[in-house]
């Protein structure tokens, strides 16, 4: 969640399906040289990947690291010269998001997140994934997921969300948590690969980068419970064999040129150093069932076991298995207007009709807190609970929903969810850090458990910590193997 007025919906997804829907052409593939159908021209392509880069660096914002940010876009402008659309308004950007992944809107933004640069181990890996994204906007899988996704409706969720029926329940997770909407299939995928494998060579990189890249992925995946929190395997299929399938081309390039740039992984190691790694404190943190914003000098206390959700603009927590949910967020209070006014207008303009209310003290702040009723989409009738809460210049609205014949049953809970927002104090604000990324070496009798461990808290496991080191979780580090570790705020 940041500090941002609260902006009203974005169209951007619908008025470009209409304007997808006006032309079907026959073109040749720039990337592949097929001839095929085409449902947008570059043109198109180009105006949809502008008006959702907006979407984009509003809803997840990009991280700030100039130094970082500079890094990455150099190394992707060079791979975008070196492929068959060089004239595109190519944009490489790492947005402020703890998931590991990378994608591509058509017309040249192409996207990595911040959780996925610990991951890789040098420039060429790097490399390898802008490039494989490259691929993905040359070759226009993006363009053509793009027209698939939009007329099935979905598109890009992303945005400040009061009304929850712009974000459809199912894909709560997929959509606060930020990333990413375009599914490829798996000819895509190992077509991208192959493209990557040529750009990244073509502009002086070792293409081995890319199938090292695949494969800690790969590792990546097999460790981890899926949360349902998208990651690049999610959004980027593995088809069978794709590391041994791409190894071939790095063979065939290899012959081809000379290229090794990019195999320094002491130079990565060094620029990533600091880098922040989880929950960035500036949009708050998650701490089990507690979200804490140290800017916004808040706390509040979700539902014990409910999924809790940090979203650019919102934060969202949601009873699993039912369409029960709280969500906290800003809301703007015009001037001269009082609490009880600010809210009862606020739920208004969301479709929301007041049925009872009163002014309440919260933890020392003065709020008004009532009792609405309206619908939403893909639920029906709902109610909600919501409390309007006035701390430090800004409102801040909790406001619990449940289908209407399902309120009785939620009320208390969603009502003392409400009413534990708090204001932190300066020392508590202060107390939380966020967990970055440190150096060590490792010495000898040292393993991955012990050095996890270390930390003190179990940040990483055990295991991820093998993988963002690029080993396999059953190998051990070697005696003064310079490591990739997570310190602790
Ligand atoms: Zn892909």
């Amino acid at each position: 969640m940041k500090r941002v007025p609260d902006a009203g919906m974005r169209m951007s997804t619908r008025l470009a399906l209409v304007f997808l829907l006006s032309s079907v052409a026959c073109a040749t593939n720039p990337a592949t040289g097929r001839r095929e159908l085409s449902l947008m021209s570059e043109q198109q392509e180009i105006a949809i990947g502008r008006q959702n880069d907006l979407e984009v660096r509003r809803a997840m914002g990009l991280y700030d690291d100039h130094a970082l940010q500079e890094y990455v876009s150099t190394i992707g402008l060079r791979l975008a010269q070196a492929s068959e659309r060089p004239n595109l308004p190519w944009h490489f950007s790492i947005v402020d998001v703890p998931a590991i992944n990378a994608f591509a809107l058509p017309g040249g933004y192409i996207y990595i997140t911040r959780g996925i640069v610990p991951f890789l181990e040098n420039e060429s890996q790097l490399a390898g994934v802008l490039g494989h994204e490259v691929g993905h906007v040359t070759a226009r899988h993006a363009s053509q997921q793009y027209s698939r996704t939009t007329g099935a409706g979905i598109g890009l969720l992303l945005g400040s969300i009061f009304v929850p029926a712009v974000r459809p329940f199912g894909q709560l997770a997929e959509s606060t948590a930020g990333v990413l909407f375009l599914k490829y299939g798996r000819d895509d995928e190992l077509q991208a690969d192959q493209l990557g494998v040529r750009y990244a060579s073509r502009g002086g990189w070792d293409p081995s980068g890319i199938p090292a890249m695949l494969t800690t992925l790969g590792r990546l995946d097999e460790a981890t419970d899926n949360k349902g929190v998208p990651n690049w395997l999610s959004t980027h299929p593995a088809p069978e064999n794709r590391v041994e399938r791409v190894r071939a081309t790095v063979q065939q390039a290899s012959n081809e040129t000379a290229a090794r740039a990019g195999t320094d992984r002491n130079d990565y190691l060094r620029r990533i150093d600091g880098l922040v790694y989880g929950d960035n404190p500036e949009q708050g943190v998650v701490r089990a069932n507690r979200f804490l914003h140290p800017k916004l000098r808040l706390a509040v206390d979700f539902p014990d076991g409910w999924d809790v959700s940090n979203g650019q603009s919102d934060v969202v927590a949601k009873q699993p298995g039912v369409n029960v949910f709280i969500i906290l967020q800003t809301v703007n209070r015009p001037a001269g207007r009082t609490i009880e006014e600010t809210a009862v207008r606020a739920m208004e303009s969301a479709g929301f009709r007041a049925v009872a209310g009163g002014p309440a003290i919260i933890n020392g702040l003065d709020a008004f807190v009532g009792t609405y009723e309206g619908s939403l989409q893909g639920v029906g009738r709902v109610r909600v609970r919501a409390g309007h809460i006035a701390h430090n210049l800004s409102v801040f609205m909790m406001a619990g929903i449940a289908p209407a014949d399902a309120y009785d049953r939620s009320e208390t809970t969603l009502t003392s969810s409400i009413r534990s927002f708090r204001p932190l104090t300066a020392g508590e604000a202060e107390s939380i850090h966020p967990n970055r990324i440190d150096l060590y070496t490792a010495r000898e009798g040292d393993g991955w458990q012990s050095i996890a461990g270390r930390q003190g808290n179990g940040i990483l496991k055990p295991t991820t910590l093998a993988i963002m080191n690029g080993h396999a979780v059953h190998e051990q580090p070697r005696p003064r193997e310079r490591l990739k570790i997570v310190v602790g705020g």
